[in-house]
């Protein structure tokens, strides 16, 4: 094999022919459609190199000066990359929401690049809009339940829109509250509207002090950075203590009310159906009350657990949320589709009317383009790759996804709740749990115990991670029964139908067997011990 030269022949090949079926690319690919687990279990090396021992293979800081085959590229992107990336269908990796996907998924992410789409507008995208606009419409359904007149009425309107198709939660998140913000502000008399005026003198023309927006603690950090890109100001999130782990609707009603008698207004109240860190859901009917109380917009973030809505068993634990002005949702969690589709869905399909933008050349007035009302301009058509799932699994085949996954987080916990050496920290409510290794001779831990406690969860923690058998991930919350002192835990999303039982015993014992290890664990045994031997000094 030559070397490739920056001939306009070579370029020519590279956009249009594929080297041959014995080419390296040409056997990745077939590997990947083949036996995507062996495939993954081949090349990606468990054992974890440290990340600056990986960031040697990414020093380079120049655009290589010459072209390379194909070939030669893809075989330095399986040792340089896809060898230190993380196996995310691994069934033992159950510390985040990433998870398997269903194989169709692969063929269709060829399909979707092979026809490059951009959804910003329908001269480059055509059929993928009315698609897009539909999947928005049986999102809006699942969450809104509105009539059969009302789908036909809006589902391809030019004047509204059922929600936002977008990269993910976050955006989703952001364009809500960029809703809820426009609409509060809106264009009266001579103000015309802060998106044309700005905040300054919107705020002057309402007699604001400042906007807030309220949730609990466990709220998404992207409503920080919402608040920081919408010109509220991080300090105007207000986020209320939640040692229950679910915002309280007394405490929000109050804080909301002292707020606003401040001379400020409070914007919208955001619910959360899932939380990130323990997977609870915010009693939204009660927080729906809240927000009319406050005449504030409600926004529900069910990025995470806006799939339970498929399950008829588990549905009614989300009451209320048909009454948020706004959902958000993440098909790239609990829906499995890959990374990258996100939706926020309006109640009122005037609402998107909020934030739409004119362009001269696209989204011309009247045009049914969807970039008029979204966040994001250039934006690839995952909206497909939902449609497809929609349709592959169906309402029931999801239902039986999700109840299988609250089912095996119920197992788990059961598990870790009859283990003398395990913590039960949150129960789920969803399919995520937070648990914690306690020694059995650690009976109602002091204080002090549990920032021993604490420092225990972090390397055992690691220590798992980088064996690279299997992966939890941690995180740190205020527990009701620890007089809200906050802890260190283990986190868990059972996301991959693929774990069983059986992983889950493994994933508890290797933490038990690195635990009994610690510097961490002996200083707790010989605390204990030294408790003992004063007890039986002090009745001796
Ligand atoms: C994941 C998540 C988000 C953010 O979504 P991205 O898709 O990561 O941008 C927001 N809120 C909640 C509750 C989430 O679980």
């Amino acid at each position: 094999m030559g070397k490739a030269s920056a001939s306009i022949e070579h370029l020519y090949r590279v956009f249009t022919k594929p080297e041959g079926k014995d080419s390296k690319l040409a056997q990745i690919e077939e590997h990947l459609s083949d036996n995507l687990s062996d495939f993954l279990s081949q090349h990606v090396v468990t054992k974890a190199k440290s990340l600056e021992d990986i960031e040697k293979h990414f020093c380079d800081y120049q655009v290589p000066e010459s072209p390379e085959f194909v070939s030669e590229h893809a075989e330095k992107l399986l040792d340089k990359l896809v060898a230190h990336s993380v196996n995310t269908y691994s069934p033992t990796f159950i510390g985040h929401m990433t998870s398997a996907l269903p194989y169709f998924h692969l063929p269709l992410a060829k399909l979707l690049v092979g026809l490059n789409q951009n959804l910003v507008k329908i001269e480059t995208s055509k059929a993928f809009t009315p698609l897009e606009r539909q999947v928005l419409g049986m999102t809006h359904e699942l969450v809104y339940g509105q009539s059969e007149v009302f789908y036909n009425q809006y589902l391809h309107s030019a004047r509204q829109s059922l929600g936002a198709f977008c990269s993910g939660g976050t955006i989703a998140n952001i364009t809500a509250l960029w809703v809820a913000r426009n609409k509060a502000l809106r264009a009266e008399g001579k103000f015309r509207g802060i998106a044309q005026q700005g905040l300054a003198a919107g705020l002057k023309h309402y007699g604001y002090q400042s906007l807030g927006i309220l949730s609990s603690k466990r709220g998404h950090y992207s409503l920080s950075k919402a608040v920081d890109i919408l010109g509220i100001g991080r300090e105007q999130m207000l986020m209320i203590d939640c040692p229950t782990q679910r915002l309280s609707p007394e405490k929000a009603l109050a804080l909301g009310q002292e707020f606003q008698q401040q001379g400020n207004k409070l914007l919208a109240i955001v619910g959360i159906a899932g939380t990130t860190e323990t997977g609870h859901i915010d009693p939204l009917d009660e927080l729906a009350d809240v927000a009319k109380e406050l005449d504030c917009h409600f926004h529900v973030d069910a990025a995470w657990g806006g799939a339970t809505l498929f399950s008829r068993q588990h549905r009614q634990k989300l009451k209320g949320i048909d009454r948020a002005d706004s959902v958000t949702l993440d098909a790239h969690k609990q829906m499995y589709v890959p990374m990258g589709a996100g939706m926020v869905v309006f109640k009122d399909p005037g609402d998107s009317n909020a934030v739409r933008h004119h362009a001269q050349y696209i989204l011309r007035a009247g045009s049914k383009d969807l970039g008029a009302t979204t966040l994001e301009g250039s934006r690839n058509g995952m909206a497909m790759m939902v449609y497809a799932s929609f349709n592959i699994f169906g309402r029931q085949g999801y239902e039986l996804l999700i109840d299988h996954s609250i089912k095996k987080a119920n197992i788990f916990a059961e598990m870790i709740e009859q283990h003398p050496n395990f913590e039960l920290v949150t129960a789920p409510t969803l399919a995520l749990l937070t648990y914690r290794i306690k020694p059995e001779f650690v009976v109602e831990p002091s204080e002090a115990e549990n920032e021993i406690l604490d420092r225990l969860t972090v390397i055992v923690q690691k220590q798992q991670r980088e064996a690279g058998k299997s992966f939890v991930s941690r995180t740190r919350l205020a527990v009701e029964k620890y007089g809200s002192q906050i802890i260190t835990v283990f986190r868990v999303v059972l996301a991959n139908p693929l774990t069983t039982k059986q992983d889950l015993k493994n994933i508890l014992q290797e933490q038990l067997d690195f635990a009994k290890k610690t510097k961490a664990w002996k200083e707790l045994k010989a605390g204990r011990d030294l408790m003992v031997d004063d007890k039986k000094q002090s009745v001796g």
